[in-house]
């Protein structure tokens, strides 16, 4: 599968992987195009991904998208539409209708990222930070038991000969 293309400058995006999921960086806008699944996967471990995502991705050099530049997804290359992130959010982003893609620039992460401060008291930073750690901590422990279960079948299969009857 080639690169995909960033819907800002049409240079090839990379791939970064944030809390196991894979999202697509452009390298000199620091846009980050997220497809539907993987924004799904990640809003389920941080509701509040695209805050954690601001630190990660910072653009190259100093970057302004030119504004008559039609965007369009950059998988089916058809425009792409305004897309709210979370319904209370002054932030614009752009989604694609077909693939449910999102395209968020990195200016928008910043205006969230200061939005949710206004919003947010130190304590609930904290436990957000907790329940990211956790999270690492039991998808690490889910891995572990998944090895140690498959390994513990493919022992038994081994095993227990074939049932043959009386
Ligand atoms: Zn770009
Ligand atoms: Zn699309």
């Amino acid at each position: 599968m080639s690169a995909l293309l960033c819907p800002d400058c049409r240079i090839e995006m990379e791939t970064q992987t944030y809390y196991g999921v894979l999202v697509d960086v452009c390298p000199a806008c620091a846009g980050v195009w997220f497809d539907e699944r993987e924004m799904r996967a990640l809003m389920q471990v941080d509701p509040l991904i695209l805050l954690s995502l601001e630190d990660r991705a910072v653009p190259d050099v100093y970057y302004s998208a030119q504004e008559t530049l039609e965007r369009r997804c950059p998988r089916c290359a058809i425009p792409l539409h305004p897309y709210r992130y979370l319904y209370d959010s002054p932030v614009e982003l752009d989604g694609c209708n077909q693939c449910h893609g999102i395209w968020v620039e990195d200016g928008e992460l910043r205006r969230i990222h200061e939005e949710m401060h206004r919003h947010r008291t130190p304590d609930e930073e904290e436990r957000q930070r907790l329940a990211i750690a956790q999270y690492a901590m039991q998808s690490q422990q889910q891995v572990e038991r998944a090895n140690m279960l498959a390994s513990l079948f493919s022992l038994l299969r081994k095993r227990i000969p074939p049932f043959s009857g009386f």
